[in-house]
């Protein structure tokens, strides 16, 4: 293991919440999305900095940590057919993995928007809407032209 590569979270945040609690779905007990994203959020920190790895944390490696663990979601996927890679959806060893490299790549976007000052989800809200505009239902229903082309 590459010192500070790495982005598992297992640490607790600074409120003593765990990182990944149970599943939520119609639980209404449990916290609300915001509410986990941030628990997962600060657990990511707090794991980051009880290794003191926010030293090797450039915008640089963060960048890099991500594109390596995109690749590595990728690589489930190697060599597959299209038709290859949609039956892996119903393959409980892929869900295992693909769910532990999108994990992965999630934990390094909090990390990247952390070095930032960015607020991740704001962002991907931004980011959306953006889409919303360059994407517009009646132009892009059923097509997957870019949207300079539609
Ligand atoms: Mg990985």
């Amino acid at each position: 293991m590459q010192s500070g590569r790495h982005a598992e979270v297992s640490a607790q945040d600074d409120q003593g919440h765990r990182a990944v609690s149970g599943d939520c779905h119609g639980d209404h007990s449990s916290p609300s999305g915001s509410d986990r994203f941030e628990r997962v959020r600060r657990a990511m920190i707090a794991f980051r900095d009880a290794r003191e790895w926010k030293q090797f944390h450039d915008p640089k490696n963060l960048a890099e940590g991500l594109s390596l663990e995109a690749a590595e979601l990728l690589e489930v996927f190697q060599w597959k057919t299209t038709d290859e890679a949609r039956a892996l959806t119903g393959d409980s060893a892929a869900r295992a993995k693909v769910a532990e490299e999108v994990a992965d790549c999630f934990l390094y976007c909090v990390l990247v928007a952390d070095a930032f000052g960015l607020d991740l989800i704001d962002a991907a809200q931004r980011k959306l809407a953006a889409n919303e505009m360059k994407y517009p239902l009646d132009k892009s229903r059923g097509r997957r032209d870019k949207y300079d082309a539609l």
